[in-house]
């Protein structure tokens, strides 16, 4: 570490920027940010500078003078010829303000880093100057991880710094403080939901210090199985887990993604091997968050689309636990996304319909089929394999056309992605032909035709091939 770091209270103190053009203006409104009084000195500004900093800042067009430079608290150099520019910061380094050259490292007393904002909580990334690319990039990086409400997190914890602070003292101040940040009142203040958040905030701060202990369960979608389709926040859960119940459909890729020393229970259900029966599994996540935990109940693709998120959602409502959904890429959009077929095209297609191929139980799901049959549009059929040709009897038999496009999607996003297309008529020849066995959507409709994948000719084709 060549340069220390440190946060430099800058309200209403004076800045003086000597430039007039857009560096000139990028430094100003950094400081601006922080509440500076800025003074902005050049012989000529810009008129974008102008307009952009007209009301926020003194702009004075002239020479900078030493009188400027002594009545500043920092000195920035930007857009000065190099002999200028040298000029003002022996100025400065004469008068005892700290100074800081555009492009001339030399000159610099301070430099200015890469800063993620969010509020309250900040972060200052600096490579001392050796690589401010490598800088952006792990500000983007740190960005994404990063909930955006984090800033309105550390306001809200300051809020009650006081009343905490009255009611425990010192190491179950700590412990209160880390049960806090992992538990369901900051889970509330990141989802927005403040009014929650303060009500369970002031029982907490009210509560006796001998019982305190509900965690929170996080019904999180984990996409389709790409594991860079998981959202920002499903990873952050993942990463904070006490408990993972997680089921078949989610990849192993994903789950190396979680924190190391969480606890993981498969839940899954292959079809007709139900692995723990759903009651006992809402029942283990209550348990569980009675214990404290932050659990995560991991989900293939959203939680709600064919998922049961609705059922163990009701079940933690009921049981009084803080529950929250957090969505995934669900199959249909993911696997369109990678076989290039648009759901909805205004040539081919202006609505799509998700169905499911498979009810409680065994029976067969109570459709309109006719209505499904007569909507020209994108229909989607999720666990539709094992009765691909009824289903496609059923459509044909109410009206809809047997030459309808249709493609067999499996194992979409995955590396082992295969697309089969052909017709609505063709459907269950294209899963035998195509050994269709992973999880697998139908698309019927125009679209379908884009699909990029295999026909019943190519599989033949590739068949002859093998033999
Ligand atoms: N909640 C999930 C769906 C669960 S139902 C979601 O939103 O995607 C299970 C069905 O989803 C499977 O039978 C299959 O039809 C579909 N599915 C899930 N993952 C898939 C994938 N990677 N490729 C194709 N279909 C998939």
């Amino acid at each position: 570490m060549k340069s220390f770091p440190l946060y430099l209270s800058l309200e209403n103190r004076p800045v003086l920027v000597i430039g007039g053009g857009p560096a000139a203006l990028a430094k100003a409104r950094l400081v601006l940010g922080a509440g500076a009084d800025v003074s902005l000195v050049a012989p000529e500004i810009a008129v974008e500078t102008r307009n952009a900093l007209a009301g926020e800042a003194r702009l004075i067009e002239r020479g900078p003078v030493i009188a400027d430079i002594e009545a500043a608290a920092l000195v920035f150099i930007a857009e000065a010829d190099p002999a200028e520019a040298e000029r003002w910061a022996e100025a400065a380094r004469i008068a005892g303000v700290l100074v800081n050259a555009v492009d001339r490292p030399e000159l610099c007393d301070f430099t200015t880093p890469s800063i993620v904002d969010r509020g309250k909580v900040t972060v200052a990334i600096s490579t001392d100057g050796a690589a401010p690319v490598l800088a952006r990039r792990l500000r983007a990086d740190i960005e994404a991880l990063l909930p955006s409400r984090i800033g309105a997190l550390a306001a809200f914890a300051g809020r009650y710094r006081q009343a905490v602070k009255a009611a425990f003292d010192a190491p179950a101040r700590r412990a209160f403080w880390e049960a806090f940040f992992s538990g369901p009142i900051a889970a509330a203040v990141l989802a927005g939901d403040d009014a929650r958040a303060h009500e369970t905030m002031l029982e907490a701060v009210n509560r006796p210090q001998t019982d305190r202990k509900t965690g929170v369960v996080h019904i999180v979608g984990a996409g389709p199985g790409d594991p860079d389709l998981l959202t920002v926040k499903a990873l952050r859960l993942l990463q904070s887990a006490d408990v993972i119940l997680h089921d078949r459909l989610v990849s192993d890729e994903i789950l190396l993604l979680a924190r190391r020393d969480a606890e993981r229970f498969y839940v899954g259900k292959a079809k007709a091997n139900h692995a723990v029966p759903q009651r006992e599994i809402e029942a283990r996540m209550i348990a569980l968050a009675r214990e404290g935990k932050t659990v995560v109940r991991l989900k293939g693709g959203d939680p709600f689309i064919f998922g049961r998120g609705g059922e163990e959602l009701d079940a933690l409502r009921e049981a009084g636990i803080p529950a929250h959904v957090t969505p995934g890429v669900t199959a249909a959009t993911g696997c369109a996304a990678s076989a290039g077929l648009a759901l909805t095209h205004r040539e081919h297609s202006l609505a799509v319909t998700f169905v499911t191929g498979h009810a409680k139980g065994d029976e067969d799901p109570a459709l309109d089929w006719a209505a499904l049959a007569a909507l020209q549009n994108t229909l989607v059929v999720y666990m539709g394999v094992g009765k691909a040709g009824a289903i496609a009897e059923r459509l044909i038999a109410h009206g809809r056309d047997g030459a309808t496009p249709a493609a067999v999607i499996e194992n979409g996003t995955r590396a082992d992605q295969k697309v089969v297309k052909g017709t609505l008529g063709d459907l269950g020849r294209l899963i035998d032909a195509g050994h269709v066995s992973g999880p697998a959507i139908l698309v019927i409709g125009e679209v379908a035709a884009l699909a990029d994948g295999e026909t019943l000719a190519d599989l033949a084709q590739r068949e002859r091939r093998v033999a």
